[in-house]
């Protein structure tokens, strides 16, 4: 049997005790791949091995436009196997080939843009209030880097965080959720490939509560970067206190998405059934709270619902499938679990709500596209992030009630406003408390720009120049040009 093994100081490994774990594809749970579990000895192992790299000073110490080089490498790799990847990404996820090519493609861009930042921040000349002296600022490495990564885009949140740390001169120890490690494993052959040394990117395979657990506790390491849930999230900012850890977390969202009646309602109308329903509704930044104007809410939701009733769920491999399955049987309870209590809470089911009875999609996790009216921000499926393909609607009738509800979350990640108005949507734009918002559009990120979440939704940003800077830490260095005695104690 192939085993598909951890990557370590360079070499290739099982885990010590052989155990491994199979991995599933959701769109009809068979056995895609068998992969090694590691524990918290590999984690210590890797832990290690990272140390040692960064210590050396061999990666931190070369040239950033050299490691800007292989880093460009890995990019072209990436480009070079990008059926193979978006494949892979498509038989673990269950999301469509399409979205796979396109996710590759994104992450080929997000190596090759820290490639070129690499070597752009120079540090900062300061004037010196005190004579004879000269001050500058430099960015280094913060060190050994722990990156912690979720299923649903298993391997463009991967590269968010590997590209830039490995650009600043960190060493990293990566560990991608348990249940979508394949793409991840492949980008590790490509790093190996790329030439970057030994010890410099290690990649460890496992649960969550051994290995992820060890590399937050682990004294060794000087970062934590993980993009998960609340709940998760929440443990690492306990664990990571002990040892005084930087941390950077990229948690859930609840993403308001505002229509008032001046939108192009069209275009409003597609962008809320992509908002809510790309991926079965499992991204971060789904637009799950629909937000809608009372004048048009009627006609509006009412159009939704025929064209949430058209979706079409089935095999990402088939270029017609539009949506592809849940992760997992026990993920896709927790969603029937929210809608029930959304029933309870009295609000009403417009559509969906309900498994698929087509014969073809029994053996995957498949949920309707549902859709609940009548909702208020008191309710829990209002309020939680339910992280499938279900979508609340509220309605408003002034523009600071849409401002209101809108913030009215522990979440801040991203909302969406739609109007013909500038001057409204500015002032709306510049009203929500959220690391993103969009004006007329719902979803698009790019490299160039950062990520990331306002309130619950996380700490520090991804993308961009601060997702480079995340991973560097400043130090001042003053020069004394002309150094005498000052005579303080005589
Ligand atoms: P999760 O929190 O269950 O798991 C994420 C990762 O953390 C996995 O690798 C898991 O093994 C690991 N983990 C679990 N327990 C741990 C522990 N005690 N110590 C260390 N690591 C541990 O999240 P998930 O279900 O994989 O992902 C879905 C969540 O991710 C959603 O809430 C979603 O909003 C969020 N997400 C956020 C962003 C963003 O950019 N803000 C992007 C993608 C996903």
């Amino acid at each position: 049997m192939y085993i598909r093994r951890m990557f370590i100081n360079g070499e290739w490994i099982k885990s010590h005790n052989d155990r491994t774990r199979d991995i599933i594809n959701p769109f009809n749970q068979e056995v895609i791949a068998t992969a090694a579990e590691g524990d918290k000895a590999t984690a210590q192992e890797a832990v290690n091995a990272a140390r040692i790299a960064f210590d050396s000073g061999d990666w931190r110490n070369i040239s950033a436009t050299e490691r800007g080089k292989l880093i460009f490498k890995v990019a072209d790799f990436i480009e070079r196997d990008k059926e193979e990847l978006a494949e892979l990404e498509t038989l673990d996820t269950g999301k469509t080939i399409a979205e796979s090519r396109a996710d590759m493609d994104d992450i080929a861009g997000v190596f090759r843009y820290y490639a070129g930042l690499a070597d752009k921040d120079g540090g900062e000349v300061i004037e010196s209030p005190i004579p004879n002296s000269s001050s500058k600022v430099v960015r280094e490495p913060i060190g050994v880097c722990a990156q912690i990564t979720p299923w649903n885009y298993p391997l463009l949140q991967a590269s968010w965080k590997i590209a830039p740390a490995l650009a600043a001169g960190n060493t990293v120890v990566l560990k991608p959720s348990e249940i979508t490690p394949l793409t991840t494993i492949k980008v590790t052959e490509l790093i190996e490939e790329a030439g970057i040394p030994n010890g410099v990117f290690n990649l460890v395979l496992g649960a969550g509560d051994t290995v992820g657990q060890e590399l937050v506790d682990n004294k060794m390491v000087d970062l934590v970067s993980f993009t998960g849930g609340i709940h998760t999230g929440k443990k690492i900012m306990k664990a990571a206190a002990d040892s005084m850890k930087n941390i950077a977390l990229e948690l859930g969202g609840k993403n308001p998405n505002i229509v008032f009646a001046d939108a192009d309602l069209e275009t409003a109308l597609d962008q809320a059934l992509n908002a809510a329903y790309f991926h079965a509704g499992q991204v971060c930044c789904a637009g799950s709270r629909l937000i809608v104007e009372d004048k048009i809410h009627d006609s509006f939701v009412s159009q939704l619902a025929e064209r949430v009733k058209k979706i079409k769920l089935g095999n990402g491999f088939d270029e017609t499938t539009q949506s592809g399955p849940m992760i997992s049987a026990e993920h896709r309870e927790k969603v029937e679990s929210f809608v029930a209590i959304g029933k309870q809470e009295g609000a009403t089911l417009l559509a969906g709500g309900e498994r698929p009875d087509s014969p073809e999609l029994q053996k995957g996790f498949f949920y309707r596209p549902t859709i609940f009216t009548d909702c208020t921000t008191d309710m829990e499926i209002v309020q939680e992030e339910v992280f499938g393909p279900v979508l609340t609607v509220e309605r408003f009738t002034t523009k600071d009630e849409a401002i209101q509800l809108a913030n009215d979350s522990i979440y801040g990640l991203a909302g969406a406003v739609w109007t013909e108005n500038m001057l409204k949507a500015n002032h709306v734009a510049a009203e929500l408390r959220m690391g993103t918002v969009w004006i007329n559009d719902f979803h698009p990120y790019f490299a160039q720009a950062p990520w990331g979440g306002y309130k619950q939704s996380g700490i520090g940003r991804e993308l961009g120049k601060p997702g480079i800077e995340e991973y560097t830490e400043v130090k001042h260095i003053f020069l004394n040009t002309k150094p005498e005695p000052i005579y303080w104690f005589k």
